[in-house]
């Protein structure tokens, strides 16, 4: 008999569904039903490829209300994130639709007569594609929407807290227009599903979000057939907030960042350099603000944070607070679980008095957590900021243009903001990070489509005879 899982609602730990524990076989019929259809979907001209996006677009907007809902249920997160999650995955899908008359190529000359030389981007075949829980329909679209573009078929494997909602997904996919064998699914645990996934020898394409460890085992597991990789890891990013910066723009910014999806994001903001001078101020509204903040069901509107994924994460985020504790930081409010009809629930926590080094300062804890740090210059901020093994977000709060640019050049992560919090790409710029936040590949925009596509250089040559390049003209003058 074939195992299962169960999807439980982390607000109330109902059980939602249960899902098929797939292992290598399931992964094997689903890459032969991939690699099948991608002979077929490769020829599709891209035009009719991005229609069939256009018409998934149209279809989550009809959804959103209902996907909104299932999120807050599923996953958890309140009801304006999860329809934000939704808006992105709509905007992704128009984007990438339009890319369908553009994906450009290019032309440049020849050095001989005669010959026409162009470059253009060719499908890679089957992706594989592992997507966390988070951002539980946004993350399937950043990478199926470039994916099914560029030509390529794909076998999804979507984590195993958030499968009712990777199944609407793809529903939706297949009313839009995309043909049996395209995308398919394969639920079940990252061990087995996501290993047998990234070892596949016919998946020539993994792209991976989810933690850094992970994405290490991941690369190690695809080596042996040299694989693309594209991973999307954690984060450990930093608000830094200078001495003539606005006080209160910035306590919102960090409310958003930090505790916004219960800080479960790879974007969350979960340090804050602060300047001496605006050190006692911040801490005063920040704290207040955090105390504000209503926790419960995602689907309720008075909710402002709603519960962690699992008890698992409760424990992780919880063990965060001890090594703070035990490493001499001040724990200025929460640090506790909060109780709330079986769910799992976490009291939004901020530490004062960190130091760049502590643990609670360098690792990812991927919950409501984050930790103060006080600084006297600009120049021990982004010091600071930099000190950290990750680099996918940061942000400064200043009214100094310069200081705001030397920031731009400065903090090594590869996305920066200036007054505002390190929470809010948009569709239509590159999403990723430098360091150990991933491997040099970008999600998003433009920078999307060299995860899915290889460069094919192709020479034309209409003179009716050999024409050897370096040889045949190499007696040209030299510039001067
Ligand atoms: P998180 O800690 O946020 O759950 P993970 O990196 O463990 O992050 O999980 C992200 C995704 O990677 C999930 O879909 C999970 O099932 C999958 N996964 C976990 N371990 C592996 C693995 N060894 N190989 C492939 N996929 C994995």
């Amino acid at each position: 008999m074939t195992q299962s899982f169960e999807s439980v609602a982390p607000a109330t730990g109902e059980v939602l569904g249960r899902f098929p524990r797939s292992g290598a076989a399931d992964v094997d019929r689903a890459v032969e039903r991939a690699k099948t259809a991608y002979e077929e979907w490769r020829l599709v001209p891209a035009p009719e490829r991005g229609a069939v996006l256009f018409r998934f677009a149209e279809l989550l907007r009809t959804h959103k209300d209902e996907l909104t809902d299932l999120m807050t249920r599923e996953m958890g997160k309140v009801k304006a994130e999860a329809g934000g999650d939704v808006q992105e995955a709509i905007d992704m899908s128009y984007y990438m639709g339009g890319e369908g008359r553009r994906l450009f190529g290019h032309t440049t000359p020849s050095e001989l007569r005669d010959k026409f030389m162009m470059s253009v981007r060719m499908p890679v075949g089957v992706v594989g594609a592992i997507t966390p829980w988070n951002f539980p329909i946004a993350i399937p679209s950043w990478k199926l929407a470039p994916a099914l573009v560029c030509g390529n078929t794909v076998v999804l494997k979507p984590a195993e807290d958030t499968p009712l909602l990777a199944d609407r997904f793809v529903e939706l996919l297949a009313e839009a227009g995309v043909p049996d064998g395209v995308v398919n699914v394969v639920h079940g645990f990252g061990e087995e599903a996501g290993d047998a996934l990234v070892r596949h020898p016919d998946v020539p394409v993994i792209t991976f979000t989810g933690s850094r460890e992970t994405g290490i085992a991941v690369t190690k597991a695809a080596a042996d057939h040299l694989k693309h990789v594209h991973l999307e890891l954690g984060g450990k990013n930093a608000i830094v907030v200078m001495d003539d910066a606005d006080v209160d723009l910035a306590v919102e910014g960090i409310v958003w960042s930090a505790f916004g999806t219960s800080g479960q994001r790879c974007t969350a903001a979960s340090r804050v350099i602060v300047h001496d001078a605006v050190y006692g101020e911040l801490q005063t509204k920040l704290v207040a603000a955090a105390e504000r903040l209503r926790l419960g069901p995602g689907w309720e509107d008075e909710t402002d944070v709603g519960p962690l994924i699992n008890r698992a994460a409760l424990e992780k985020v919880h063990s965060y607070t001890a090594i703070g504790k035990d490493e001499g930081a001040k724990l200025l409010t929460g640090g506790e679980a909060a109780e709330n009809g079986g769910g799992f629930y976490y009291k939004p926590t901020v530490f004062a008095d960190a130091e760049p080094g502590m643990r609670i300062a360098q690792e990812e804890i991927f919950g409501p957590t984050t930790a103060l740090i006080p600084v006297r210059s600009f120049d021990e901020a982004v010091a600071a900021a930099n000190s950290v093994r990750y680099g996918l977000s940061s942000s400064i709060y200043t009214r100094d243009v310069n200081r705001a640019f030397r920031a731009m050049r400065d903090l090594e992560t590869g996305i920066t903001y200036i007054n505002a919090g390190t929470t809010g790409a948009e569709v239509h710029l590159p999403f990723g990070g430098t360091k150990e936040t991933g491997n040099g590949h970008r999600e998003a925009g433009q920078a999307a489509l060299d995860v899915f596509t290889e460069w094919k250089s192709i020479y034309v040559d209409y003179s009716g005879r050999l024409q050897r390049a370096q040889i045949d003209n190499a007696e040209r003058p030299a510039p001067r």
